[in-house]
């Protein structure tokens, strides 16, 4: 291996990712003490560039940790009015009554906002405290100590070219050292992953389980805009064995935020998470809405859904994960940003407790105890059954019982048990020969698109020349296997179309990997069959540039 020699940096807290997690726990530690020093790194171009969320925000957190955000300039703007929820057909639609939806569903007093302008606002008060923020330093390595504690992470390795070898704006990157060390990289964090694997964090628990999100931002006409009107579908077009459903946000501005999660437990290889998106927005509630509108950005981010029973140990010798690394996300509130935001907030009081007390690099167990007695606590333990009961009886029971546990644990604080999820993710597709493939409408151009157009809408950008952030283990396995059995399903879960089998006429059938486009939403880490597709970050800096998504 090479011998690279880095510059190093010391800090108290080091934090990577600088989404709502790592900048709410930035904060909080600089708000506990303005002498600690604390370096928070973010992969994008610059804070918000990789943040795709619905969003509706439940301001619990935020009361907590700056309860002057209105006079602060946070973009909160629009105050949720009205919401509704919808079980669809393919032309019609059946309103539940909001009487039906235990309290906790209610977005009373949330409001909607693009989450990745809340962060861009989080950083600036972040660094009016004195927290450094680097972003652009997209982190690659996590480094050891002596005593197998973790020491930091090498960031900002930029110029090596895909043969490996230095171009001549080769930056070997840089130590950063922290007494403690918090992983924010949101669902499925590359460092996170090596991280649970060698401590065991997972051991006990039930396998995290994923949804993926598409989103898109739409001008639609003055006439049609409700600001602060929320709408959440399910059923139609995913028919009733496949979870998910959609949501659509009328933020300020006459902008609409529309988007649809596909729960990642499919089991139909031929299943087009992008494709059910395009053909959903097709339905009269939602045509009628963006005809006549304009798409002004498109992206994806996998959602974390196991909840509850997959949260994994939350501390590791060294530093803790915080956010939706560990996985906080309320599935049937879609809400995931108040618990990133309260679990930063958490392990910054653990870490300010045990810097106080003059400790360094060990485990940060009272960060887990505090979790155990908090709100994020609860808000997962009262939905803990909805995700398992809906994958396991489908749409119609999953709803039915789904709800009644929902109103028992919030009515009496228990529930039909504590369901289980079974199956990872991505063992649960059938082969392709026990499944039919679907057939999908062409996209019209007007309310739907197909991938290439809609991916230029994420403003997305790779280096040509860089060693592939999208690594197969064994490089045989898409076409050997993964394509006979399962018709390579790479090709159509990827939202971005990275992956493509080319078959041309007298030629072997070849797998191709557009890194390019990659939107870094993990789907392919998640859910390749063969687990031999591998997300590393590439240069910091790349990927999508999402302007308020
Ligand atoms: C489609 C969709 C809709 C959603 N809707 C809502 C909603 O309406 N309301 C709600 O509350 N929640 C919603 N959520 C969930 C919510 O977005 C997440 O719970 C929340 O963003 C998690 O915050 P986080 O800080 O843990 O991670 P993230 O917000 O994902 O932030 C992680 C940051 O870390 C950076 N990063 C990752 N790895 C590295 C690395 N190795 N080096 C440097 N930087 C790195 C990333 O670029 C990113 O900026 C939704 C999620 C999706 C996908
Ligand atoms: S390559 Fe993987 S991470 Fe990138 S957009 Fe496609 S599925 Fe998502």
């Amino acid at each position: 291996m090479e011998n690279v020699q880095r510059e190093a940096m010391d800090y108290d807290v080091v934090i990577v990712g600088a989404g709502p997690a790592g900048l709410a726990a930035a904060i909080r530690l600089k708000q506990l003490s303005p002498d600690l020093t604390v370096c928070l790194l973010e992969k994008g171009s610059e804070v918000g560039a990789h943040i795709l969320s619905g969003a509706v925000i439940d301001p619990v957190a935020l009361n907590e940790l700056i309860p002057d955000w209105k006079e602060k300039g946070a973009p909160l703007n629009t105050p949720v009015t009205e919401d509704r929820f919808y079980v669809l057909g393919p032309s019609g639609a059946l309103r539940l009554p909001n009487i039906l939806m235990p309290p906790l569903m209610s977005n009373h007093g949330n409001y909607a906002v693009s989450l990745g302008n809340v962060c861009r606002w989080l950083a600036q008060q972040a660094e009016g405290l004195g927290v450094e923020i680097y972003p652009g330093f997209a982190c690659s390595e996590v480094l050891y100590r002596d005593d197998g504690s973790v020491k930091g992470v090498v960031a900002g390795v930029m110029g090596i070219a895909k043969d490996g070898s230095h171009k001549p704006d080769y930056q070997p990157g840089m130590e950063l050292h922290g007494k403690y060390v918090f992983i924010a990289e949101g669902v499925r964090g590359s460092l996170a992953k090596e991280i649970i694997a060698k401590f065991n964090l997972s051991e006990g628990r039930e396998p995290q389980k994923f949804g993926l999100g598409m989103k898109e931002l739409w001008e639609v006409r003055p006439e049609v805009h409700r600001q602060g009107q929320v709408t959440h579908t399910m059923g139609w077009p995913l028919g009733t064995k496949t979870g998910g459903g959609s949501f659509m946000y009328h933020l300020e501005d006459n902008l609409v935020s529309v988007g649809f999660v596909v729960h990642l437990n499919y089991e139909n290889p031929y299943l087009f998470p992008y494709m059910e998106f395009q053909r959903f927005k097709h339905h009269p509630l939602i045509e009628n809405v963006l005809k006549g509108g304009r798409r002004i950005a498109y992206g994806a981010r996998a959602i974390t859904e196991g909840g509850f029973q997959s949260v994994p140990k939350l501390y590791f010798p060294g530093g803790a994960l915080i956010g939706c690394a560990a996985g906080f996300v309320n599935v049937p509130r879609i809400k995931g940003s108040h618990n990133a935001m309260k679990t930063g907030m958490m392990a910054a009081e653990a870490a300010f407790a045990a810097l106080s007390a003059g400790r360094a690099g060990d485990e940060l167990s009272s960060y887990e105890d505090a979790y155990k007695s908090s709100s994020v606590y609860l808000d997962l333990k009262r939905v803990r059954n909805v995700k398992p009961m809906w994958s396991k009886l489908g749409l119609v029971g999953g709803l039915t019982l789904g709800g009644l546990d929902m109103w028992l644990n919030q009515l009496f604080g228990f529930g039909l048990g504590t369901w289980k999820h079974g199956k990872a993710d991505y063992a649960t597709l059938k082969p392709a020969s026990q499944c039919k493939p679907i057939v999908y409408p062409k996209p019209d151009g007007e309310i739907s698109f197909d991938r290439l157009t809609n991916v230029a809408f994420s403003a997305t950008n790779h280096e040509e020349d860089e060693p592939p952030h999208l690594k197969l283990k064994n490089p045989d396995v898409p076409i050997s296997v993964n394509l006979p059995t399962w018709a390579e399903p790479a090709q159509r879960y990827c939202p971005a179309g990275v992956y493509e089998v080319i078959e041309e006429a007298g030629k072997a059938p070849r797998f191709q990997i557009n890194h390019q486009n990659c939107v870094h939403c993990k789907t392919c880490d998640i859910k390749d069959p063969s687990q031999n597709i591998i997300w590393v970050v590439p240069q910091g800096g790349e990927g999508p540039n999402y302007p308020n998504m």
